[in-house]
């Protein structure tokens, strides 16, 4: 499940272009203008915020958890590294880091939305680690740092809900060093076909009920199983993410396809 970057115009551009363009006109189902598109994913997490730990971990029986450590499994972070993590949210993803290199780790992390980080950065404060991170309001998709800032980039969940997936990607690269680590966690795509109509049942019919009951916000679970399903399937991100100078880009299922990890490197 490795490919080595296409980025001298091979038939797989077209497609993995596609892709984003796709993504930028479409919230959930919704065809919307693109530069619509962030206020309306704004709308969602300034909604869910107070609710999103419980919603995560109700909805899927507390399995993120297992995902979100197989991705630090799969990072493997050195102690002295300068890690940033985007579209951070409440922190889980750099809370794990920080406990898996003895709190030594130099953490950054970047979200848009200013409700989700003061809910993670109270969290943390409350729980000990909020303060060993740096926390900071931006766009993943222009990033306030300079090049070669960072060893680790580290996204969770957070790619399908931007705009311009192509603009992370490149700011992905352009923050990295060379021998710096990409490495996003995202849902994806069933490998195993005979699973699909329960998974839908559950993604369209009890998601949303789910959300309405405990969040008190239906329609925010709705673009949840809507964009998910927006979302290209493994080999294509992974195609996308080697036409930004991304290298060694490989990935792996989790839950059969419900969720993927892919990684990649700046060399
Ligand atoms: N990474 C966290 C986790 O795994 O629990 C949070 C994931 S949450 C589903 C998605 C996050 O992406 C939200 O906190 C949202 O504000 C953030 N986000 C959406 N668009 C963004 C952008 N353009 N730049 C930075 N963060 C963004």
């Amino acid at each position: 499940m490795t490919s080595s970057a296409s980025r001298d115009g091979s038939p797989g551009d077209s497609v993995t272009g596609d892709a984003a363009t796709r993504l930028a006109g479409s919230f959930g189902f919704r065809d919307v203008a693109p530069d619509t598109k962030s206020g309306l994913v704004r709308g969602v997490f300034d909604s869910v915020a107070g609710r999103y730990d419980l919603m995560n971990d109700l909805m899927s029986l507390g399995v993120h958890r297992f995902w979100k450590a197989a991705m630090i499994d799969w990072l493997a972070p050195q102690p002295a590294g300068r890690f940033l993590d985007v579209a951070g949210g409440t922190g889980d993803i750099a809370r794990l880091i920080l406990e898996r290199t003895d709190h030594r780790a130099e953490m950054t992390l970047l979200d848009i939305n200013a409700m989700m980080l003061d809910r993670g950065r109270s969290r943390g404060l409350d729980e000990g680690w909020g303060r060993d991170i740096s926390w900071v309001v931006g766009d993943a998709e222009a990033l306030p740092f300079a090049p070669a800032s960072f060893d680790y980039f580290t996204i969770a969940f957070g790619i399908r809900n931007v705009t311009h997936i192509d603009n992370v990607l490149a700011e992905a690269y352009r923050v990295l060093r060379p021998g710096g680590r990409f490495l996003c966690l995202e849902f994806s795509h069933l490998a195993l076909p005979m699973l699909q109509r329960a998974y839908d049942t559950y993604s369209f019919s009890v998601l949303p009920r789910l959300g309405q009951w405990v969040a008190g916000d239906r329609e925010s679970y709705v673009y949840l199983a809507e964009s998910i399903r927006r979302f290209p399937d493994q080999a294509t991100f992974r195609d996308l993410i080697g036409r930004h100078g991304l290298d060694q880009v490989s990935f792996r299922n989790l839950s059969g396809g419900i969720a993927a990890i892919h990684s990649a490197w700046r060399l």
